[in-house]
């Protein structure tokens, strides 16, 4: 017998759901019910210092209000950091992170002043020159005993060498309009030494989702497109952490009236304004794109 799919819809406690977010959890929702799958929902507040306690409530509100339904407890990131800390820890036994020592700003100044042309990750961000990749361990340690702030990276190079022996391409599977699947290959050595953990949020969100997917029983990872790009790196982690592999669906982004995306510090889209107009669940679902392409 087939185990039952698993879909979750995984928002940021950190600023008003807006009407992206509400066709994100409706797509989830419409493919979990098509797959006679399960629907969780996952509260991704792993950065202490931006996720609010009123916005979660707000998700549950809002979400209640649009007539979802999910199951309990909720999974809360924050209440799972152990995890996180040891899918870090094995990471760093296969000899896979280093400390890097260097601030946003000293890494912007040292591409500026090396005239370094590297290209811009998947997300169009400048990507690490490397600085710390090959300093030494002993200074490394003495400087984290002494309390110097760092981030951990993983060796890019030396993750794919691993990983490709454990598989011989890292791609994944895209759900297409007409429900088929293809084979996306995007490298994920285009994103360079990420960073896997910093000291105020001990875990990045492409390590913690990774983790939880797994945690989670996830079959189905639906979100926006705006995340297409991060599933290779994704992929990579479920390779080295021997993870399973979910199937993805990546939906367009619902965007405002001049064809920019929606953030979620644009008041005029937040669901609770969008709500307090008096519109009812109903019509607001008929004005959203259909659900599935
Ligand atoms: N928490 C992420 C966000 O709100 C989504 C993560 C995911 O769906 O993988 O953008």
């Amino acid at each position: 017998m087939s185990k039952q799919p698993v879909f979750r819809f995984a928002p940021s406690p950190n600023g008003e759901l807006h009407l992206g977010h509400a066709y994100s959890a409706l797509v989830t929702d419409h493919l979990a019910r098509l797959h006679k799958g399960r629907f969780l929902l996952r509260i991704e507040d792993v950065d202490g210092g931006r996720a609010r306690p009123r916005f979660e409530q707000q998700i549950y509100d809002d979400l209640a209000w649009l007539g979802l339904q999910w199951e309990e407890p909720v999974w809360k990131q924050s209440e799972h950091m152990d995890n996180y800390a040891s899918a870090l820890d094995k990471l760093d036994q296969m000899g896979l992170l280093y400390p890097c020592f260097a601030s946003r700003s000293e890494i912007a100044n040292y591409n500026e002043k090396r005239d370094l042309d590297l290209p811009p990750t998947p997300d169009g961000y400048p990507v690490y020159p490397n600085i710390y990749r090959d300093f030494p361990k002993k200074e490394g340690l003495r400087r984290i005993e002494a309390g110097n702030p760092h981030t951990l990276r993983l060796n890019m190079p030396k993750a794919m060498q691993m990983a490709q022996q454990r598989v011989e391409r890292i791609d994944f599977q895209e759900r297409q309009s007409d429900g088929s699947y293809e084979t996306i290959f995007e490298p994920p050595d285009a994103w360079g030494d990420v960073v896997l953990a910093r000291k105020d949020t001990p875990t990045s969100y492409t390590l913690a989702v990774v983790v939880d997917d797994a945690r989670q029983g996830v079959t189905h990872v639906t979100r926006g497109e705006d995340l297409y790009h991060a599933t290779s790196l994704q992929r990579l982690l479920q390779v080295l952490l021997d993870l399973p592999e979910p199937l993805y669906f990546h939906h367009p982004l619902i965007v405002d009236m001049t064809g920019r995306k929606l953030a979620k510090s644009d008041d005029d889209v937040s669901l609770s304004t969008i709500r307090a107009t008096g519109i009812s669940p109903q019509e607001l679902r008929a004005q959203l794109p259909p659900l599935l392409f």
